[in-house]
């Protein structure tokens, strides 16, 4: 978790960095040493003995001279140094006075840093200038020793040579031949009517690389070439390179120079430098600064990290890809690595059902992208009102499934995790964001009344929600205020107008695609008449479904398993694939595909294969899924192609079992069974209890709201994921409730192992009582017998409970989600497609089975056993929703006496162990 404070500087309107005012003072002075901290394993849970892979953070100590500081941790790099900086300034009690500075002293500042990069110092550093001025040294194997920015008017020149040991040390001469190095770049036009296509920049090993990119500029000197930002993903090196403009030059006719000791004036300007080129919108929304004329996009030049020309191809496939991660769908697209395929789904329905970038994360991005601030989120928790209150069941689904929950330390959202998770049974959650400029001015907040039973999922929600919103925007650049308004409110969206028009306005020029460039494929109209299956108004045609009807289809909710490809057909038979994949899975009826995919995917059954072809995707994202010829490019345009989208469903998994549980039952199913077993428990006056599979430990930390008599509780599982998680859960509740009178007083020690609980360990035997909810189903059938042999005949507690699902009752589940959905299900196939609640599960049991296995047990292990359960009735066909058998011990006590953990058989590890704290004990 991030330990630094929030930075006030930063809010600050527009004023230096702290690392800006440091520089400021101290210039290279200044030493920034980041440190990478592994989270510590202990964090939240002392003693987890599973390896935490949390995400890495960094500290750094900025040392200056006579005094250093070190930051908190932070994920980001440049957040720690400008936190380290911050907590410099404030110790050495820095004004900010940039505004009070006089001409002089801003001028004796510039003169210094421009006078430190010439230095004897900078040269041999690992930095990406000095990289670029070394290759300028070596230029052309020219080393006189003498560093000029340029060959033309306008220069700024070291004046004298280096001195040689720093050119030798620093410098690697040339070594034979000079060897050409050839790489791919992209130019941007600067008009928006031309495209945007591939030039190839030669490189050879003693030239220089800026001249190669001025020669293409059509430059006569690579000083006039001026170097964006990197811009597109956070990693990489990828800049926009194009000529100087006036607007950055020094009006050397009017101003007198300030820096005369390193500014010389030589001639008169270049012609084309004084004449402001129309602005080169493509490039400036990618660079997020005004560049005028063309410009080229490359990855080439020096890094931090190597003293030698680091360099990339990039294609025009990479331009398309940057830039439909400038819009929301566009991220979710390249996360999926699905471009023609995948859409932003519409909700978030369950995290396990959720493929791809989660919103949050999607929208972070945005925001970079955008040089927005991060978003700002905020959740509010409320106290869940008794049951009765609880809304009507099978209203909304908003379970998740709690198996598959992440823990997460991201900056506002979790700030206190482990509280959270534990209490996560008795709070809801709502969260809102706020999106600000760079400069802090608000321009979209939105505030769902929605409310969630995790953290997390809230966040997911009010994220996607401001995405919707977002992308709507950008599917219809033209929409009016009126529609952009309308639209904000009906998900619950606020903006403002002014703000986010200042922010986004050259989007409408760029992001034209949705309008123009949609209308290929008419030639095909007559078609959409003609063809016998044809989807009207889905720009659907020569729709064909292949292969014999298995009867097992799709229903909302299901995640759905295909294989498909994307090809770019013409009139003629011309044929290239854009895009494949042999796996791809999504939620059928969240959105999470194109429309037309989704209407084509209802209507088949597993087995079967289809195609249809469609009209041309908009250009950009053609572009961004495959690299295109110049003959493809001109066939996007020649209106005489179309796609053809080639599918077969392979799997269907039908919605999670605890998502139609809660469709049906309130209080939820698995909270039902908890409770049954804590009464039991309760009833009994155990004092030692194991439970069998434990997961994330919801049964045991549901034990500890009340009071019982149990002295030492033990839990066993095979999942290391969902023991550290239980871990968690439980630490925090046992470290918060050490007074005498909390409900669990008794509780003296609790211990979770890592283990198969179909294996023998002699640390659980004897028990007074044992549980095992929900998971004999997902081992094999034959592990469940081994199972049931292990625990009654080796382990042999007073108490054995175990529940698993009634497979009977599952056609009832399915109705109940098929009803909550439009569509009479059709008897027939509902039946067929009716298998587990639960990808996870091996097998379910109707309850002629489970008794079988349950009563043949009992028999052999001298147990008798009752049976029962949670969820419908015992007398109403077809029985419980979750069945549940009641084992007890018949055999005398003294005869089982010898059980308790005589031998030292210990197969399982001890994952976390919790002993009360002797002052407390009673
Ligand atoms: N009892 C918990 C979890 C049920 S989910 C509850 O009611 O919430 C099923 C659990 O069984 C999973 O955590 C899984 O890891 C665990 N499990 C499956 N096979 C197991 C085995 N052979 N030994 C121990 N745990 C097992
Ligand atoms: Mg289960």
């Amino acid at each position: 978790m991030e330990t630094g404070g929030s930075s006030s500087v930063a809010t600050k309107k527009a004023t230096l960095t702290p690392k800006a005012i440091i520089y400021q003072k101290f210039g290279s002075e200044a030493r920034y040493y980041i440190e990478e901290v592994q989270e510590p394993a202990e964090y939240g849970c002392p003693g987890l003995a599973i390896p935490h892979k949390g995400p890495s953070l960094y500290r750094c100590s900025l040392q200056l001279p006579g005094i250093s500081v070190v930051s908190g941790t932070f994920k980001k790099k440049k957040d720690a140094e400008q936190s380290a900086a911050e907590m410099a300034i404030e110790k050495l009690g820095i004004q900010n006075s940039t505004n009070s500075l006089t001409q002089q002293e801003a001028s004796d500042e510039l003169v210094a840093r421009v006078k430190y990069l010439f230095s004897n110092e900078f040269l041999p550093s690992l930095q990406p200038l000095s990289g670029h001025l070394r290759a300028a040294l070596q230029r052309e194997a020219r080393l006189s020793g003498i560093l000029a920015t340029s060959e033309g008017q306008l220069w700024i020149r070291r004046q004298n040579p280096y001195p040689r040991e720093i050119m030798e040390s620093s410098i690697s001469q040339p070594s034979g031949s000079p060897q050409s190095t050839l790489i791919e770049a992209v130019c941007i036009p600067c008009s928006s009517e031309k495209a945007v296509e591939t030039v190839t920049l030669d490189v050879s090993s003693t030239g220089y690389y800026l001249d190669a990119i001025s020669k293409k500029l059509g430059l006569t000197d690579a000083a006039n070439v001026l170097v964006s930002r990197t811009v597109g993903k956070t990693s990489s090196e990828t800049r926009l390179y194009f000529a100087a403009h006036q607007s950055c030059m020094l009006d050397l006719s009017s101003d007198p120079l300030t820096a005369k000791e390193a500014i010389h004036l030589e001639g008169p300007l270049n012609e084309s430098l004084s004449k402001k080129g129309p602005l080169n919108e493509r490039a400036s929304y990618f660079s997020g600064h005004d560049i005028y004329g063309d410009a080229i996009l490359a990855s080439i030049g020096y890094t931090w990290k190597s003293k030698d020309l680091s360099y990339e191809d990039v294609s025009v496939q990479s331009y398309y890809r940057m830039l439909i991660s400038k819009i929301p769908c566009g991220l979710y697209k390249l996360s999926r690595e699905a471009v023609l395929m995948a859409e932003l789904p519409l909700a978030f329905t369950t995290r396990t059902n959720w493929r791809g970038s989660y919103p949050r994360d999607i929208l972070c991005t945005f925001c970079r992208q955008h040089r927005l601030s991060e978003p700002v989120f905020s959740t509010e928790t409320t106290p869940i009102k008794a049951p009765s209150e609880s809304p009507a069941c099978g209203k909304k689904l908003r379970v998740t499934d709690s198996t598959e929950e992440e823990i997460e330390h991201e900056k506002g959202c979790a700030r206190d995790t482990v509280a959270r998770e534990s209490a996560e049974s008795a709070v809801t959650y709502q969260c809102g964001v706020k999106l600000f400029s760079k400069c802090q001015d608000l321009i979209v907040e939105c505030f769902p009344k929605d409310s969630f039973k995790k953290q997390n999922d809230s966040i997911q929600n009010t994220s996607l929600k401001v995405l919707s919103w977002l992308n709507a925007y950008f599917r219809d650049l033209d929409m009016t205020p009126e529609k952009l308004n309308s639209t904000a409110n009906s998900l619950e969206i606020r903006f403002c107008e002014k703000n986010f028009s200042k922010e986004f306005a050259l989007c409408r020029s760029i992001h034209n695609v949705y309008q123009s460039e949609t209308q290929g494929a008419k030639f095909l109209d007559e078609n959409h008449i003609s063809m016998p299956n044809t989807l009207p108004g889905q720009g659907v045609f020569s729709l064909n479904i292949d292969g014999p009807d298995s009867g097992v289809c799709p229903s909302n909710g299901c995640l759905l398993v295909i294989s498909y490809s994307v090809s770019l057909v013409t009139e003629s038979g011309y044929k290239k694939v854009l895009e494949s994949s042999d796996e791809f899975e999504f939620e059928i009826g969240a959105g999470a595909v194109i429309p037309h995919l989704e209407a084509v995917v209802i209507q088949m059954s597993i087995g079967q294969s289809a195609c249809f072809k469609m009209d041309m995707a908009p250009k950009e994202f053609v572009l961004a899924a495959a690299a295109v010829s110049a003959r493809n490019l001109s066939l996007l345009s020649s209106k005489s192609c179309c796609l053809k989208y080639s599918l077969t469903l392979l799997r269907v998994t039908e919605p999670l079992e605890e998502r139609m549980e809660q469709a049906l039952f309130s209080p939820p199913l698995s909270k039902q069974r908890v409770e049954y077993a804590v009464k039991h428990i309760r009833e009994s006056c155990a004092t030692t209890l194991v439970d069998f599979g434990c997961g994330s430990g919801s049964l045991l930390d549901s034990l500890l709201n009340y009071p019982t008599t149990l002295e030492k509780i033990v839990g066993i599982d095979i999942s290391q994921k969902s023991l550290s998680r239980a871990a968690k859960i439980l630490h925090s509740k046992l470290s918060r409730n050490t007074d005498g009178n909390a409900p669990i007083a008794c509780v003296k020690s609790t211990i979770l192992y890592d283990g198969s609980v179909t294996d023998f360990d002699s640390r659980l035997c004897g028990f007074d009582i044992g549980t095992c909810l929900e998971v004999i189903e997902h081992m094999e059938e034959d592990q469940a017998f081994l199972f049931g042999d292990v625990a009654l005949s080796s382990f042999r507690p007073k108490i054995l409970i175990v529940s698993t699902p009634n497979y009977e009752y599952n056609v009832i589940l399915q109705k109940a989600n098929l009803s909550s959905q439009e569509e009479d299900p059709d008897e027939k196939t509902h039946i067929q497609s009716c298998k587990f609640r639960n990808h996870d599960h091996k097998f379910e049991w109707t309850r002629e089975q489970f008794n079988c296995w349950a009563t043949d047990l009992a028999a052999k292990y001298n147990y008798s056993v009752e049976f029962s359960g949670v969820g419908g009735s015992a007398d109403i066909e077809p029985g419980f929703a979750s069945q549940i058998a009641v084992f007890r011990r018949t055999s005398p006590p003294d005869e089982d006496e010898h059980l308790k953990d005589t031998d030292s058989a210990h197969h399982y590890k001890v994952i976390w162990e919790w002993n009360r704290p002797s002052t407390y004990s009673s």
